[in-house]
């Protein structure tokens, strides 16, 4: 692919995650180390088809490694984790205490324990530059380069969406995410959303985005309580909610985790700089019930109804 057509590292990071089925996927090999083709089927309630359709792209995306075994004599394939997938593992953990915060549910979701001081806790956002916490979005300022959004959204096939049943499932605790981040050009808008950009217009022509879409998307933010509308009329000014600056953590662990992975075309990074440091902002998480930076393997879920003793650490590596 030459540079004019090559995403941005956001963009290809968002190729490569930005599905709500993909995500999925991830999140059940992190939770339950599910690695095998029939458990994801069983657990998710998903077709055959979109299932074997999104390991393949996990696998050509270098998330997932194809691993042989034997069963019953016969051949077959189970799927571990790569090392990009598990550098996910603090967006994951973020995202699950964005849901905690901002989305009410009926059923409650599973706790996070953190083994190093015993405590069943939550998650603040930090800057390991500089090892303040917390860190809001207001705390940061965002540049990017010209060509940032460009080609994100090269097409691609029909995505099918996750149906309504995950909403009933202890472990499927992303319903709003999938709404932020299980589809690409809503991830944009947010983003662009973050880089200060307010007017209908100003989204269009900076991402080039279909009216038809962009109207869709931003009617949607709304209803979730992530944009609100300042100055309704011919020209709306959408601003971020308390709800929406808060997924800037989400938001600051994909940019981070993209520009570790991935590679760009010149001029296409995206900054994110600590105020208080004046460094590169990078995110990491701590404890809120010790103030310890917290590290991938001295957590782990509790989900009363679905894993009561079984102690599994985040990821599933063999
Ligand atoms: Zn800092
Ligand atoms: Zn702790």
């Amino acid at each position: 692919m030459s540079d004019a057509e090559r995403p941005s590292a956001i963009g290809q990071a968002l190729l490569a995650i930005s599905d709500q089925w993909t995500l999925l996927i991830l999140q059940r090999a992190f939770l339950l180390h599910t690695r095998r083709f029939a458990d994801w089927r069983d657990q998710l309630g998903m077709s055959e088809s979109v299932l074997a359709n999104r390991l393949k792209e996990l696998v050509a995306g270098e998330l997932l490694r194809p691993e042989p075994y034997r069963e019953a004599g016969r051949a077959r394939t189970e799927y571990l984790l790569t090392e990009r997938a598990i550098e996910l593992w603090p967006m994951l953990v973020e995202i699950w205490s964005w849901e905690r915060r901002w989305v009410p549910r009926r059923h409650s979701l599973p706790e996070l324990v953190h083994e190093t001081c015993g405590s069943r806790t939550d998650v603040e956002l930090g800057c390991a530059s500089c090892g303040r916490a917390p860190v809001t979005a207001r705390d940061t300022e965002t540049v990017r380069a010209a060509a940032t959004f460009a080609q994100v959204t090269v097409p691609r096939h029909h995505r099918r969406t996750v149906r309504g049943e995950a909403e009933r499932d202890p472990l499927s605790y992303l319903p709003d995410t999938f709404e932020l981040l299980g589809d690409r050009w809503s991830t944009v808008i947010l983003a662009a959303a973050f880089l200060g950009m307010r007017r209908f217009a100003d989204f269009q022509s900076e991402l080039g985005v279909a009216p038809s879409v962009l109207s869709n998307r931003l009617r949607r933010f709304t209803e979730l309580g992530v944009l609100a509308v300042e100055e309704p009329g011919a020209r709306p000014r959408y601003r971020l909610t308390g709800k929406g600056l808060d997924f800037f953590g989400i938001f600051a662990f994909v940019v981070e985790w993209a520009q570790a992975w991935y590679t760009g075309p010149p001029n296409t990074d995206l900054r994110v700089t600590h105020r208080a440091c004046g460094q590169p902002f990078r995110p990491c998480l701590r404890c809120r019930s010790c103030g310890r930076a917290i590290s991938r393997t001295e957590v782990h879920f509790v989900v009363p109804e679905v894993l009561p003793e079984r102690r599994l650490p985040l990821a599933g590596t063999a």
